[in-house]
């Protein structure tokens, strides 16, 4: 029986993952690429974004990957997650909702941008970004995390978690558990928005989804597995402060 079900929320933004030499190493090493399963649903995304879905409980709640294309080890992070889920060792008690690869098409090219544009910078205007907010809210999503990677020369350049404190506080609470649990370092602003526009983390805490932007240090455009398992602390945390693993 499939683990997952799965819905497309854009065709545009279609690209091999794994043409990207990185990923697909990282693959190979992992055995992901024995996973029948898990490799049907990668095959997905050369169609698009793909949703994938799996569990149920109280609380719906919303992983996303890949806004940045070129920040690999989120992403693997988020494979490794639904790897675990598919094998039986990782048991989920919600209703969970997985992008592994928002922007497949920016991925395969280990680009951080998609179009010329910081889709972090885009999600209050049309475009893939608006679409996972618009998706979190028509789905009853609880709380959105948006994983990625920051370069350590690049800002921040250290393990982190922004969040807001207006309009939602629960915004800096699942930020705090997650720094706690991880030693990553809290980045909060007062109210969601007002210095970046755009971000997916913002527009979500704007639209009433408590929402959180994980950073995981990893030099762009590369993959290692010290910084996926990181990465993957963090999204474990995430999961564990609504109890559900
Ligand atoms: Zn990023």
């Amino acid at each position: 029986m499939s683990k997952f079900e799965y819905v497309s929320i854009d065709y545009s933004t279609a690209g091999n993952v794994l043409a990207n030499n990185h990923l697909n190493r990282y693959f190979i090493n992992s055995g992901f690429r024995k996973n029948a399963e898990l490799m049907e649903y990668v095959e997905m995304t050369k169609k698009g974004s793909v949703v994938f879905k799996a569990g149920s409980g109280r609380y719906n709640l919303l992983l996303v990957g890949g806004v940045h294309g070129d920040e690999l080890a989120s992403q693997a992070a988020l494979i490794r997650l639904m790897h675990n889920i598919i094998q039986g060792n990782m048991k989920i008690k919600c209703r969970l909702h997985i992008v592994p690869f928002l922007i497949p098409y920016t991925t395969m090219y280990n680009s951080r941008n998609y179009n010329d544009k910081d889709m972090n910078r885009n999600a209050h205007l049309d475009g893939i970004t608006k679409k996972i907010v618009d998706y979190a809210q028509n789905n009853n999503i609880t709380a959105l995390c948006d994983c990625h990677t920051t370069d350590p020369d690049k800002k921040p350049g250290f393990a982190s978690v922004f969040c807001s404190a207006r309009p939602l506080f629960d915004s800096i609470k699942i930020a705090k558990h997650i720094c706690i649990d991880t030693s990553s370092r809290i980045l909060p602003i007062s109210d969601a928005g007002s210095i970046l526009k755009g971000a997916v983390e913002d527009e979500s805490n704007l639209r009433g989804i408590p929402s959180v932007t994980c950073e995981a240090v990893s030099p762009s455009g590369n993959l290692y597995e010290d910084s996926v398992d990181f990465s993957y602390m963090q999204i474990c945390s995430f999961l564990d402060y609504f109890g559900v693993i």
